[in-house]
């Protein structure tokens, strides 16, 4: 029988956190089991985006990884925080934001994967979507992989738990060519290709609603772990609220026997019962941008992370800004839509197309370049004031010059589109 370990988290501090991780790996057995003297452990976070605030409940606090890096260390082990934050996004910044910065001072390793040598994983035969993934040859050597995600709610996949976490140890163009190709049954594939070990989950601060970076904390106060990755999603999700089997990603795990999803089949041991921390989470889709006039968000299932970000962040610029009025009555497109869809109503002159999936639909909007786009671009398509947001940005980094190619002539557009990641 599958066991996930249930832990209060009795005080919000290192060392508070610590000693919940390392209780709730005594109640799994331990991890003498894992890890072996002088294996390489991945401790693979969850850094997708820059967060709002690092207690926002968007990303892994740093406390939970370091707590497993010393557990690691008292058994020989050399542990590794290492993870790529979303298409697009600086893992660097990521890092900066969730003050990651401070373990390095204190000589953990803790490494953007972005910025080392990469390779190809082979994906064993029964593979549903992809054969081999791009990673790096950091995560090939690793004799253990640790996921640790943080417990939240996602706008594609309901949630996002200890498997979709693995993303994070793929190259953005595989990232990308997953919600192409197949997130659900490539996430799995994934999990086949990698075979974590082990699990533990930061829920002291949880999100809901507009998960996975732009949503409400939740403080839960709690840590889960468990070594069958699927038990520990199903155990996670029903917490938040959501039957196993109305998360697609657990249920197709289950389906290809990677673990266990039947919650009859699944003890859990520690502090408290799921029905004693169970809180429904709010939906991503019950999410409602206050504040925000009606438009028409078409977000095509194929869009992947990197537009879905870019199109909440820049919605949440224009609302910093003040500028939310401008999205009255607008298209906003991201993803390789079927032009038949596009309602009758979408007209070039309110409908903004963001990234190149949209390419195809150029001619029906204006076509912000880029994969993903910078926000900035989304907000100045939006707003269609050139001078005004150009005042607004000028102290951004670097905006300037592509900003002044997104709003120009079709042949501006084009010499951008080298920042295809394809
Ligand atoms: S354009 Fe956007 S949706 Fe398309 S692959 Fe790039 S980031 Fe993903």
């Amino acid at each position: 029988m599958s066991l996930v370990s249930l832990v209060r988290v009795r005080q919000d501090d290192e060392q508070g956190i610590y000693e919940a991780v390392r209780r709730s790996l005594d109640i799994i057995g331990g991890i003498e089991d894992i890890v072996n003297p002088g294996n390489l452990v991945l401790i693979n976070p969850n850094l997708v985006a820059v967060p709002t605030d690092r207690f926002s409940g968007a990303i892994t606090r740093w406390e939970v990884c370091k707590a497993i890096a010393d557990l690691v260390k008292e058994k020989g082990g050399r542990p590794v925080i290492a993870e790529s934050s979303a298409a697009g996004v600086d893992t660097e910044k990521v890092i900066e934001a969730g003050e990651y910065a401070q373990l390095r001072e204190q000589g953990y390793d803790v490494v953007d994967l972005k910025t080392t040598p990469g390779t190809k994983i082979p994906v064993p035969d029964g593979y549903k979507v992809f054969s081999e993934l791009g990673s790096w040859e950091l995560v090939q050597k690793a004799d253990v992989i640790i996921s640790v995600p943080v417990m939240k709610t996602h706008d594609q996949t309901e949630v996002t738990l200890s498997m979709k976490n693995l993303k994070g140890l793929i190259d953005d163009a595989t990232k990308k060519s997953f919600h192409r190709d197949g997130l659900l049954e490539g996430v799995v594939d994934l999990m086949t290709a990698l075979k974590p070990s082990l699990t533990v989950f930061d829920a002291t601060i949880c999100q809901e609603g507009m998960g996975p970076i732009f949503g409400t904390p939740v403080p839960m106060g709690l840590i889960l772990a468990s070594k069958d990755l699927v038990a520990a999603d199903s155990v996670g999700g029903r917490i938040m609220g959501y039957d196993p089997r109305d998360v697609m990603i657990t249920v197709r795990a289950a389906a290809r026997g990677i673990g266990e999803m039947d919650l009859e089949k699944i003890k859990v041991r520690g502090d408290a019962t799921i029905a004693e921390v169970e809180r429904r989470f709010k939906r991503s889709s019950e999410t409602i941008l206050e504040g925000v006039p009606p438009f028409e968000l078409m977000l095509d299932k194929g869009a992947c992370t990197g537009c879905r970000n870019t199109v909440i962040s820049a919605i949440m610029d224009l609302k910093s800004q003040e500028l939310q009025g401008s999205l009255e009555g607008k298209y906003v497109v991201a993803g390789p839509l079927d032009e038949k869809l596009l309602p009758p109503g979408a007209e070039k002159e309110n409908t903004i197309l963001v990234g190149i999936c949209t390419k195809h639909l150029a001619g029906r909007g204006t076509y912000v370049q880029g994969c993903p786009p910078n926000n900035i671009f989304v907000v100045r398509a939006v707003v269609g004031e050139e001078q005004k947001i150009e005042r607004r940005y000028a102290t951004e980094e670097g905006s300037d010059d592509q900003s002044k190619e997104v709003l120009l002539d079709g042949k501006k557009r084009e010499k951008n589109e080298g920042s295809c990641c394809h």
